[in-house]
């Protein structure tokens, strides 16, 4: 039988984030096993690719300025292309909403992250696609902007394979290998891989994995989210546009080749599958350009897809050791975030693996052990947050 140091389940941006961090630290006994013939061809390969600093989930939030230096300078041969264009975001919206999120960019600056107001006549000059009877104003993140996910998946995927770790695929696993508790090995479609350490970096599988451990699903819900591409009807401009998100009607759009891609945010919760695309968010979509920015009102739509993004009760990742199945460890939960987090959480993930603790984030934050033993109450994970938030805006280091 072969075997492993460590047998990574998923080949999506959290198994190969953590295999290129595990590599960089010596342990390149690792096996990436993927279902798929290729990597990312679930959640990771259907994301919006935006690097989003600015967020109302403070945990997410930090995550993403821990990874942010990383994708202006990634190490010397990641990736043949840069992995951000720095173009920015726009948030704009109407009434309490609207204000909510520049008190948010406001606070959000004694983070680092850099923001401008706009006035509303001022943000439909530098945006002209918006209308100035939708919107109050807006709010510019500087230093955000798109990712290139495919450049990034593959850039931690090539230096976990230059530094020794295999990627197998149209290997599923469908059994884990228990002796007391403790994880022993792995079967995939490929044959069977002994291993006393398995990641479960299985996106909306995450629970289903879970029970192959015999270890408790936990608190997690993949949920669908469509976006469309369109072609608008008339030939109005597109310029090197910010992604703009409206705050007020819960959708956003940005440029994508000579287009528009657009989503609705929708958020519906579903069985782990193969995420195909429903004509009611698919109208939805195109609905929202057509009343909210009539300039770019699409004439067809020219792609669509939709995702499932994995979210925990709480709302953070899930990254630790299962605490009752020794060597079975999780890199679950990633949400909406999974992209612009992928650095950070890999350099954490990798951490917690190896040395079984980190002193890059609260590890109680984020362990799975959190939801056992009846501690998922609300008024404790506030109070943890509360705490975590606090500590940060006292020392608000960029990393
Ligand atoms: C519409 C949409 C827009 C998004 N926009 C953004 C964005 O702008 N910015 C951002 O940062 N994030 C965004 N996200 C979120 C981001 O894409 C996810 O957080 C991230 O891709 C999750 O990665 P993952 O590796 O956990 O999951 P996945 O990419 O789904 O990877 C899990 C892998 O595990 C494999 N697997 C499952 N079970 C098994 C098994 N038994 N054996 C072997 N392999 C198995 C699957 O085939 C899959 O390839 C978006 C998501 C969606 C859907």
């Amino acid at each position: 039988m072969r075997s492993a140091e460590v047998v990574i389940v998923g080949a999506g941006i959290a198994g190969a984030s953590l295999a290129y961090s595990l590599v960089q630290r010596g342990c390149t006994d690792v096996i990436i096993v993927e279902k798929e013939d290729a990597p990312g061809y679930h959640t990771s390969g259907r994301s919006a690719a935006v690097l989003s600093q600015l967020d109302v989930d403070e945990i997410f939030m930090k995550l993403s300025i821990m990874s942010t230096p990383f994708f202006f300078s990634p190490p010397e041969g990641f990736a043949d292309v840069p992995l951000v264009h720095p173009n920015g975001i726009l948030v704009v919206g109407q009434g309490a909403p609207f204000k909510f999120m520049r008190g948010v960019a406001r606070l959000s600056r004694r983070l680092g992250i850099d923001s401008q107001e706009w006035s509303p006549e001022e943000t439909v000059k530098k945006l002209p696609a918006l209308e100035r009877d939708f919107i109050d104003g807006g709010v510019f993140i500087t230093k955000d902007g798109a990712l290139d996910v495919h450049a990034l998946l593959w850039g931690f995927l090539n230096g976990a394979k230059r530094g020794g770790a295999r990627l197998e695929l149209n290997a599923e696993v469908t059994g884990i290998h228990l002796e007391n508790r403790k994880v022993r090995g792995v079967t995939t479609h490929a044959g069977d891989i002994a291993c006393e350490r398995v990641v479960n970096a299985a996106g909306a599988w995450a629970n289903p994995m879970a029970v192959l451990a015999g270890a408790k699903p936990l608190p997690l819900t993949p949920c669908r989210r469509h976006i469309i591409v369109t072609q608008p009807r008339d030939d109005f401009p597109i310029g090197d546009w910010p992604l703009t998100m409206d705050t007020s009607r819960h959708f956003y759009f940005r440029p994508e080749s000579g287009g528009i891609l657009a989503s609705p945010m929708d958020q519906e919760p579903m069985e782990p599958c193969d995420a195909r695309t429903d004509e009611v968010q698919v109208a939805r979509a195109a609905d929202f350009l057509t009343r909210f920015t009539p300039k770019i009102a699409p004439k067809t739509i020219t792609n669509q897809w939709a995702g499932l993004r994995t979210i925990a009760a709480d709302k953070a990742p899930v990254v630790g050791e299962d605490p009752e199945v020794k060597g079975f460890f999780w890199c679950a939960g990633q949400a909406g975030h999974g992209m612009e987090t992928s650095p950070a959480l890999g350099e954490i993930a990798a951490d917690l693996l190896l040395e079984g603790n980190t002193h890059r984030f609260p590890p109680e934050i984020i362990a799975p052990g959190r939801f056992h033993r009846g501690r998922l109450s609300w008024p404790s994970i506030i109070a943890r947050r509360t705490a975590f938030f606090l500590s940060w805006l006292a020392r608000p280091t960029r990393v």
